[in-house]
């Protein structure tokens, strides 16, 4: 313990610094991965039929009328699946669930810069694989993650910020391999175009696989927190029953999330034009001599052409001025690159025509 009665891990500990928020309306907010557009008419049905006096009493504990849905939409059993606050409550329970003090924490580098920092507040060490140059999981990857005898490690798939997808057959032939927990982060899963990629069953009867599911990015509720973990009994069991928050999801959170992904058809719809977005931006980028990461996300790593006298960070700036959010990452294998969130048409056609005169081209 030091002076401000902080343990000496959280005194040394940068907090994680969330992309801005700002409420205005005519902000072009494509900096923190947001869906385009809302979730379901069905979503909006179920929060006008809440009654203030069904809020006297306390939740159902386990969001047990979710837990069903998910396990309806993925054909496992409810008890193969946990309700968590947001994707980050799962990652926060895997790790004071299934990791010691002390022990190493596998992910790879880049990764979501939430992992090490839930590592840290455990006081348990990250040990970071580098991705290969275009951003793919190295051969010895699980080597690498055995021989530091990693408790536990993440993949982010589709990788963040880079969008690549590793295939379910290479997953399934690391999470053989691994003797520690696999978490697949599955954030952005619900835009990959191959509809057979689909790990659930898998995970629910693995030995040492969960996955991470969030409605934030898929379903367009961001604002709501709300997420879910796949994994076997044995790895969902314990985090349901002991290491939980008693009442961890509010009774509106569970009645808007469980409309949510039972609208599979509106959900579908939504990810086809989000995904048909994504490709127009990318042409449009491409275009103006931007070479972007092939990405099964809602957002585009985009390289800054080398010809630009602009840097990646003074593009960032000048965007903001001009009211559109990217994100830029001062990290140094994509500081030369801005991360922009697939938006609506008319979003990204004013981007792309904010970005010419800014990198000095003519607008095509
Ligand atoms: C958004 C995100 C999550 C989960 O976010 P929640 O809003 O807490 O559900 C998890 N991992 C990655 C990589 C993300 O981008």
């Amino acid at each position: 313990m030091n002076s401000n009665f902080e343990r000496n891990n959280i005194a040394e500990l940068e907090g994680y610094v969330s992309g801005e928020q700002r409420n205005d309306p005519d902000l072009i907010k494509l900096n923190t991965n947001e869906n385009a557009y809302p979730a379901s008419p069905q979503t909006q049905q179920a929060l006008e039929t809440i009654n203030i006096e069904d809020l006297r009493r306390y939740p159902q504990p386990t969001s047990d009328n979710f837990r069903r849905a998910a396990a309806a939409l993925h054909q496992i059993d409810p008890s193969n699946i946990i309700a968590t606050r947001g994707g980050d409550e799962l990652l926060r329970l895997l790790l004071t669930t299934f990791v010691d003090p002390g022990a190493a924490v596998g992910m790879t580098d880049l990764t979501y810069s939430l992992y090490p920092i839930l590592t840290r507040i455990q006081d348990a060490h990250p040990f970071a694989v580098a991705l290969t140059n275009d951003w793919k999981l190295p051969l010895n990857f699980t080597e690498q993650i055995n021989a530091e005898s990693c408790q536990l490690t993440f993949v982010v798939n589709p990788h963040a910020p880079t969008g690549t997808l590793t295939s379910a057959a290479d997953l399934i032939k690391i999470s053989n391999n691994i003797n520690g927990l696999l978490v697949i982060d599955e954030a952005y899963v619900d835009f990959v175009e191959d509809p057979n990629h689909d790990l659930s069953r898998f995970a629910a009867n693995s030995r040492n696989v969960v996955l991470l599911r969030s409605l934030s990015k898929g379903y367009g509720l961001a604002g709501l927190r709300f997420g879910y973990g796949v994994g076997p009994q044995h790895l969902i069991e314990p985090m349901l029953r002991k290491t939980r928050d008693s009442y961890n999801l509010d009774a509106i959170s569970q009645a808007l999330a469980t409309a949510a992904i039972q609208d599979q058809v509106y959900a579908k719809e939504n990810w086809k034009r989000v995904n048909a977005h994504r490709e127009e931006l990318v042409k449009g980028l491409t275009k103006m001599g931007f070479d972007c990461i092939p990405s099964q996300a809602n957002f585009v790593l985009a390289t800054v052409p080398d010809a630009s006298a602009t840097s990646a960070e003074a593009i960032y700036h000048a965007l903001r001025t001009e009211n559109v959010l990217v994100r830029y990452f001062p990290d140094e294998r994509i500081s030369n690159k801005l991360r922009i969130t697939v938006g609506r048409p008319e979003e990204q056609a004013r981007l792309l025509a904010l970005l010419a005169p800014i990198l000095g081209i003519s607008a095509a």
